[in-house]
């Protein structure tokens, strides 16, 4: 041990306090200040949602005044940028819910954004951590007052709000005895088939971009609005699970089919891979032990993906629950695949077939227990050749106009099977 002399002391005990200072007056600081990084507005009808992106996670409060309405929200040790002022200019007129945006520092470590309403609203506030591009998220989703209770987009919003251990909602399957359901079966009465299209991605979820900026959510809601058209013409009844610009989290999509009762479900997408020499259309059906192939289990999990890339605050009564699956799931998928099959066959008219078979794999969108639903994936955007193909109205067209054939051929064998 070496002998210190008192002046030594002193000056490493000084040394030691100066060294300290500036960390100890940090932790009293608290963490640095969040920098914004990005900010977006996604108005829709369904909800709009403002996105605020940063550097560091934030803390935040939130609340609503009235007259004229307005929500408030506190962005706590956080300081206005550029960025964040830019945000002010990105709300549309068309906007259903937002009149305008104003920001300010509203004290030296707060920064308050004033979101002035149209309508009141039913606001959603969370963060999401970084996924994918993403940096830290400030979500504020702004919902129509007085939905529907029945509606899926509302239960999830309940699941999230209420105490979790309210009973399930409507759109929960009801655990009674399996029905053998043939889409037939609900139409021989006067009611028309029902059909739910489902445009992938959507708002926050640009699903896969191109090398040259072709995004998969604009491509597949115009081929779904596409089908939807042709669908029409063979007197079916036709929904969406958006028909814009918007998130839908995966269990609502699933949740809405089911609300609609829906014969069928079919979910639109244009997928990439990560070598662009993968290309071909191709039909999945659910397989919830696993992928056919390892290509399969890929997009499975990209697709499972979707969100935490669109952003979905974390609980959720509104999963589907695995064993109520299970009961119907032999008939369902029986359905599943004779609709993939058929729905496949004529995608071979328009273009080459990444497998001659349906695929299977654990998409989480194809969960609905006792709706067949099928994936479609038109072609793949990640491919020079068909991004090229995705982008023109002509085969869009055409990949409508197989889908709604194969829907038509299943239908009808379905009435045949009766
Ligand atoms: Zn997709």
């Amino acid at each position: 041990m070496v002998k210190l002399t008192r002046r030594q002391i002193v000056r490493r005990g000084a040394g030691l306090l100066l060294a300290l200072t500036p960390v100890s007056g940090a932790w009293a600081k608290a963490a640095p200040a969040a920098q914004f990084t990005a900010t977006r507005i996604w108005p829709a009808h369904a909800y709009t949602r403002i996105t605020v992106e940063s550097s560091r996670a934030v803390k935040y409060q939130h609340f609503t005044l009235e007259n004229p309405g307005r929500l408030v929200v506190d962005v706590e040790n956080a300081h206005i940028n550029t960025v964040l002022q830019g945000l002010s200019g990105k709300v549309q007129g068309s906007d259903p819910f937002i009149r305008s945006i104003r920001v300010g520092q509203s004290t030296p470590t707060t920064v308050r954004l004033v979101i002035d309403l149209k309508q009141s609203v039913n606001p959603q506030v969370f963060t999401l951590a970084p996924v994918g591009g993403f940096k830290h998220r400030l979500v504020i989703d702004l919902y129509p007052q007085g939905m529907d209770a029945d509606d899926p987009m509302m239960a999830l919003l309940n699941s999230h709000t209420a105490a979790n251990n309210t009973p399930r909602k409507p759109s929960a399957p009801a655990p009674s005895k399996p029905q053998p359901k043939a889409s037939a079966g609900t139409r021989s009465g006067s009611r028309k088939p029902v059909v739910m299209l489902d445009p992938g991605h959507g708002g926050e979820d640009p699903g896969a971009v191109s090398p040259n900026g072709l995004r998969e959510k604009d491509v597949v809601l115009s081929v779904a609005r596409e089908t939807k058209k042709r669908l029409e013409a063979f007197g079916y009844t036709v929904y969406m699970t958006r028909d814009e610009d918007v998130f839908i989290p995966l269990n609502v999509r699933v949740a809405k089919a089911r609300a609609r009762k829906a014969d069928l479900f079919v979910s639109i997408h244009a997928d990439s891979f990560t070598s662009p020499t993968a290309r071909g259309t191709g039909v999945y059906i659910l397989n919830t032990k696993g992928a056919t192939s390892a290509a399969a289990r890929f997009l499975a999990q990209t697709q499972n993906n979707a969100d935490a890339i669109g952003g979905v605050q974390t609980s959720g009564n509104l999963q589907v629950d695995n064993t109520i699956l299970d009961m119907t799931q032999t008939a369902t998928l029986r359905d599943s695949r004779k609709l993939a099959q058929a729905v496949l066959g004529e995608l071979g008219k328009i273009n080459k077939l990444h497998k001659g078979r349906v695929d299977e794999a654990n998409f989480a969108v194809l969960r609905a227990p006792d709706v067949p639903s099928i994936l479609v994936e038109t072609a793949f955007i990640s491919n020079p050749i068909e991004e090229q193909l995705l982008s023109s109205a002509s085969f869009r067209r055409q990949c409508a106009e197989a889908i709604s054939n194969g829907v038509r051929q299943y239908l009808g064998s379905a009435v045949l099977r009766r």
